[in-house]
């Protein structure tokens, strides 16, 4: 079976990823600095994906290590090449994501996404792996009048973390650009991923006071923090909270085979694509939803907006439906329900 470098494996997203792809009979090679997650994950991984005929222990291969390592990467893919079995695809997860401190920290924020990917693409050039599939966000987008986002929507990121994100799309396209016959390219656009895995053996695990709503819902229903700010209830729509598109994180996962599946059999190509469910929620549907799926109830309290937040944003997502044959198909109750079962398995996520 083929064998695949997933960049940030043991991270939230890349974790849930590599079950899919195990599942599915691929070898992994997973390459993570652990800079933000905890390498007992590819355990948990090992742990759902593996039965008593088929073991999945010897199929994926955790190396820890930072992007910004060259002779690393040079070391992964030739090693590869030298067993007979190279690396035939790349799923790039591996970055910094928060906002605030891309914000406050830019230098580190370039750094690692932006001269980790250049790293990457030049391992991956010379040892002649042109197949990838990379972590990008909605975060790029910018404001629109349109319900529900397109690919084609106008680009403007408002903080250093999206700008990241669009300068490796950026980067992306003019390597596309400079060998478009040779390189297979899949920018994945991801709206806001919720949940965890059904078994709760993996989930997210943010360092510190989560920046993201769902974690702090989590960990408020937990009695880990005292209770959820709401930040705005006067914005323009129908209970006055912002309205987003949250995804579960297994759908997510399960659009990255796809995505890499179709790179890999079709002729070379870039794709953006969105994925999210095209379904908006507001912040008050989402608590209300948490407490009744799970039967619990949590403080809550509204303050101002949040400065940078806007009112909706919902993928158009018939794209990647339509190139992907992707169904996402796990609704609001299973996130929630999901969520909440990872983090009670889970109190003090993988510690
Ligand atoms: P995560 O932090 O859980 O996972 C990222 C992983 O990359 C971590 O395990 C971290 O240790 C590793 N990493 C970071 N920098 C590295 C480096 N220089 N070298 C090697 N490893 C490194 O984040 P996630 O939520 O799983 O997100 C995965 C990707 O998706 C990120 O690139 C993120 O920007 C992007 N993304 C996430 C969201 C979201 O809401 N979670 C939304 C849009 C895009
Ligand atoms: N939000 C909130 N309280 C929190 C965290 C987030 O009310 O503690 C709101 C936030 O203002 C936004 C929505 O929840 O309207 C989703 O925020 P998140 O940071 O999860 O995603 P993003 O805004 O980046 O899409």
């Amino acid at each position: 079976m083929k064998r695949l470098l997933i960049t940030g494996g043991s991270g939230f997203i890349g974790s849930h990823t590599c079950v899919v792809l195990l599942k599915q009979g691929y070898e992994l090679y997973v390459l993570d600095s652990h800079c933000n997650s905890h390498p007992k994950v590819i355990d948990r991984v090992v742990k759902i994906t593996g039965d008593e005929e088929s073991s999945t222990i010897n199929k994926v291969f955790l190396i820890e290590g930072d992007l910004r390592d060259q002779n690393l990467l040079n070391k992964l893919f030739s090693d590869s090449i030298y067993q007979g079995k190279p690396i035939e695809g790349v799923i790039h997860f591996a970055g910094l994501k928060s906002v605030q401190e891309s914000t406050a920290n830019p230098l580190l924020y370039w750094d690692s996404n932006v001269n980790g990917s250049i790293n990457l693409l030049r391992s991956m050039d010379q040892f002649d792996c042109r197949t990838i599939v990379f972590s990008s966000s909605a975060t790029i987008y910018g404001a629109s009048k349109k319900s529900f986002l397109p690919e084609t929507s106008p680009i403007n990121p408002l903080n250093p973390y999206g700008q990241t994100k669009l300068a490796v799309e950026k980067l992306l396209r003019d390597v596309f650009k400079s060998s478009p016959n040779k390189w297979r390219i899949s920018n994945l656009r991801y709206f806001n991923p919720i949940g965890a895995h059904s078994s709760g053996e993996i989930g997210e695990d943010p360092l510190g006071i989560p920046n993201n709503l769902f974690p702090f819902i989590t960990q408020v229903a937990a009695g880990r923090r005292e209770k959820l700010t709401i930040f705005g209830k006067d914005w323009p729509t129908l209970d006055g909270t912002c309205i987003r598109d949250y995804i579960h994180v297994m759908d997510l996962a399960e659009g990255h085979l796809l995505a890499l599946e179709c790179l890999l059999a079709e002729e070379p190509q870039l794709m953006n694509l969105n994925l999210g469910t095209g379904l908006g929620t507001s912040v008050l549907e989402l608590v209300n939803t948490f407490q009744s799926v799970n039967n619990l109830e949590m403080p809550y309290e509204f303050a101002s907006r949040r400065k940078g937040d806007v009112p909706q944003i919902i993928a158009d997502n018939s794209m990647a439906l339509s190139r992907l044959h992707w169904n996402p198909s796990r609704n609001l109750e299973d996130m929630c329900r999901d969520g909440w079962k990872w983090q009670t398995l889970n109190p003090k996520g993988y510690l």
